[in-house]
């Protein structure tokens, strides 16, 4: 089969004209090139291969016969791109403005234990795409010059694209990289196709495998699940497997999380969703069953101060659930949290007060501040110490419940106030 005109409509102009640069540059070196992967699948599928979470650009893989770090550095010298070598992996990134290009050299993989990162030696083509996750991400179109546009397809992945199935290539390969069971679900949620039979029972015996992968893995494999249009799809059948309660028993896919995943769309721009996302996750949970988990995770600093306080503050929502608060004191009840916390609270809870109350704080009342400042109080004969600082909470009090709007109310008052704090000394 032959995809050369599917190319041509199928890449934007920029990035055909660039594929074909380093198609000829690696010809020059007597290497070849091959499209490989997501963008191969996507392009017989004939949806866009474009991904929000990763800001809406091309992530393109390319395959080479040769020395993919070497020619990725030649194609960076003749243009615009950041060039990211990994020499372990034999494999270059190339980042354009709005494309990336993954340049690997052709390889085999060889697992010395289930879970471990892979030995990697070089190979042909055919090694490239046996180490692949699914016969749907094992295909490859050449783009040599002899035969530019030939679709290479070993594993049966187009018969698999036209039965929408999920397929491995092999009975070992969800013990050899149990990644594999989120991926599979993740592909199989996004596109709307079925684990094949024999998949689905591999899948299934190969639950406990998940205990071999590092968390870091873990993680990133969630963060890919959060990118997607609807991960509420892929983390639901990932409990319904089973594969969400081995990552931690003490996370829920069911109902729940769908209703507030979209409110959490309908909140948030997409770049920013993904730590939402994870505090939605795990909000049916308590802090303690949940701190295992971001040690596990290796989740980084501020998300887990925010899941923290997500938690934190689920305790003490009761304390907001009263429409007679004034502004100061919602702000003041709320001040101590990651605004993040204070984001995913809004959206899982269910008492209006308490929305009402939460949304006010994110988008007014954390941003309210005093005119004066310490320096100005002090032009206004107040003396720095204990009772500055309590005039100048009394003016931010009075800012936030409305009772003053003006700089010079606020001189009013703090006078006021120092006049009234200076009263009983003088008597
Ligand atoms: P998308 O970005 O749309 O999810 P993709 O296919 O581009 O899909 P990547 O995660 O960028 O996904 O991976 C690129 C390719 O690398 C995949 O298509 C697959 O062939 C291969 N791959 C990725 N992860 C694995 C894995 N754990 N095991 C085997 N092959 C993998």
């Amino acid at each position: 089969m032959n995809l050369a005109h599917q190319i041509e409509q199928y890449l934007p102009g920029s990035l055909l004209e660039l594929v074909k640069d380093i198609n000829a540059q690696a010809a020059g070196r007597g290497e070849r090139v091959y499209l490989v992967g997501g963008i191969v699948r996507d392009l017989l599928l004939g949806v866009p291969s474009l991904r929000s979470g990763s800001g809406l650009r091309f992530d393109l893989d390319l395959v080479v016969t040769g020395d993919a770090v070497k020619l990725a550095r030649q194609v960076a010298a003749t243009s615009r791109a950041k060039l990211l070598a990994h020499h372990r992996f034999c494999t270059a990134k190339l980042r354009y403005d709005s494309f990336t290009l993954d340049l690997a050299t052709a390889r085999k993989e060889t697992y010395d234990k289930p879970g471990a990162l892979p030995t990697v030696t070089p190979g042909i083509l055919k090694d490239d795409l046996i180490r692949r996750d699914f016969s749907i991400n094992a295909m490859a179109i050449s783009l040599a010059a002899d035969d530019y546009g030939e679709l290479i397809d070993p594993h049966q992945g187009r018969n698999d694209l036209e039965d929408r199935l999920i397929r491995v290539l092999h009975s070992g390969s969800f013990s050899d990289d149990a990644t594999r069971i989120l991926r599979a679900v993740r592909y199989e949620q996004r596109l709307d196709f079925e684990l094949e039979a024999q998949t689905a029972q591999l899948l299934k015996q190969n639950i406990p495998m998940l205990d071999t992968i590092s968390g870091d893995r873990i993680r990133h494999e969630l963060e890919l699940i959060f990118k997607e249009e609807q991960p509420e799809f892929v983390i639901r059948r990932l409990d319904e497997l089973g594969a969400l309660p081995r990552i931690s028993p003490f996370l829920k896919g069911e109902g729940w999380i769908a209703d507030k995943f979209d409110r959490a769309r309908r909140i948030k721009k997409p770049g920013q969703l993904s730590s939402l996302y994870f505090c939605l996750l795990v909000y049916p949970s308590q802090q303690e069953e949940i701190e295992q988990l971001l040690v596990h995770l290796n989740v980084p600093t501020g998300l887990s101060r925010a899941v923290r306080d997500t938690l934190r503050l689920k305790a003490s929502l009761h304390l907001l659930d009263k429409s007679s608060l004034k502004p100061s004191e919602v702000c003041y009840l709320l001040q101590e949290y990651d605004p993040l916390a204070i984001q995913a609270n809004a959206i899982a809870s269910e008492s209006p007060v308490v929305q009402r109350h939460l949304q006010l704080f994110l988008t007014k009342l954390r941003f309210v501040r005093t005119s004066l400042n310490g320096e100005e109080l002090k032009r206004l004969g107040i003396p720095a110490g204990p009772e500055m600082g309590k005039i100048l909470q009394a003016l931010h009090r009075a800012r936030l419940d409305g009772e003053i709007k003006t700089r010079r109310d606020e001189e009013t008052l703090a006078l006021a106030l120092r006049d009234a704090r200076q009263r009983p000394r003088d008597r």
